[in-house]
């Protein structure tokens, strides 16, 4: 792989998640040193939360001085809507609602000593995906991220676009039903894509369909639907329609040349929906050329890897593999697994 001038340089990402801080440490040239990750003490509030990063950020600097590695920023992606100029988390998901409001940059800069950048989560798996992943080599790229919720990014020349406000990308609140019985959205709203497409919106479409308990987990239908179940079945093709119509229609706004599909449900049988999203949105596409259509290669550690890549320029260093195509580092070979040990250590708290 080559290396970037004074690639002695590192940077930690953190992922604030509802259930769990997940943290690495990522070398200039992108490769992952180590990992950690502790529960996510939102219930104890801001400062206690706050504390646990800090402690992350100085076991992993400790692993970093090891090897000889300086670590020069922090980036920090939260769920939720992210201020990322002020480093801000303004609106966050119910389960780290004590968060809101927090000036998360400005503390874990000033508790760290090192620069702090702070983005959405999505973002920051757009940016690690660009950069070190399925989009490497895109000149524009369409992030989509579906899981709980439906969230996407836009990169453009291997940097994020991040709209006037920072929000730009949040793709799971387009309209994709004018009915007025239009299923409500988690956001409020009716007939978004959101309210089709995420799991749990496919989960309760599972149960409406057979008069099921609602609440159930979209893996149970994805069970069912691998075993042949039919309303299993029908409910994931009818989800993968929309959701191909709605992405295939902002294909049409953006024209990016690759779209990239990631989050939890990235890990579904693409025989059971992706092939029906990717067909349902090659089918909505007006341009002569079809982008790219693929699914994440990072696995879960593409939002904590996004957020160590800004924390590396928060630093002032230059990031390899910006513009790079894919070459030495190569997580798409296996997406879940983490680096050999020899390269790695894990952090215990
Ligand atoms: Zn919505």
């Amino acid at each position: 792989m080559a290396h970037l001038e004074g690639t002695d340089a590192a940077a930690i990402g953190v992922d604030l998640g509802g259930t769990k801080v997940a943290a690495v440490l990522l070398s200039a040239d992108g490769a992952c040193v180590a990992d950690a990750e502790i529960p996510t003490a939102a219930a104890r509030g801001v400062d206690a939360v706050a504390s646990d990063i800090f402690g992350l950020v100085a076991d992993l600097g400790r692993l970093a001085a090891a090897r000889g590695l300086e670590v020069q920023g922090v980036g920090l992606v939260s769920a939720g809507i992210v201020d990322p100029e002020r480093g801000v988390l303004v609106a966050v998901t119910d389960t780290l609602a004590g968060l809101a409001g927090w000036h998360a940059g400005e503390q874990l800069a000033s508790g760290t000593g090192l620069a702090v950048k702070v983005l959405n989560d999505v973002q920051g798996m757009a940016l690690a995906e660009q950069r070190l992943g399925a989009g490497v080599g895109a000149a524009c790229a369409l992030y989509v991220a579906a899981g709980t919720g439906i969230g996407g990014a836009l990169t453009r020349d291997g940097a994020l676009v991040l709209g006037a406000h920072g929000f730009a990308g949040d793709l799971g609140h387009i309209v994709v039903d004018l009915e007025p019985g239009a299923p409500r959205c988690a956001c409020g709203r009716v007939g978004h894509l959101e309210a089709y497409a995420s799991g749990p919106a496919i989960a309760a479409a599972y149960a409406a369909a057979t008069g099921g308990r609602p609440g159930q987990d979209l893996r149970i239908v994805a069970e069912r639907a691998a075993a042949g179940e039919t309303p299993a079945r029908g409910v994931l093709a009818s989800a993968a329609r929309v959701f191909g119509r709605g992405v295939g229609g902002l294909v049409n706004v953006v024209d990016p040349d690759k779209v990239v599909f990631g989050g939890g449900m990235a890990a579904l049988d693409p025989a059971l929906f992706w092939d029906g999203v990717f067909a349902a949105l090659n089918a909505e596409v007006r341009g002569p050329v079809r982008p790219e259509l693929s699914l994440a290669a990072l696995g879960t550690r593409a939002a904590a890897v996004g957020a160590a890549l800004v924390g590396l320029e928060a630093g002032g260093h230059p990031v390899a593999g910006a513009t790079r195509q894919r070459e030495g580092y190569d997580p798409g070979a296996r997406p879940a697994e983490p680096a050999p040990p020899e390269h790695r250590e894990r952090a215990t708290r």
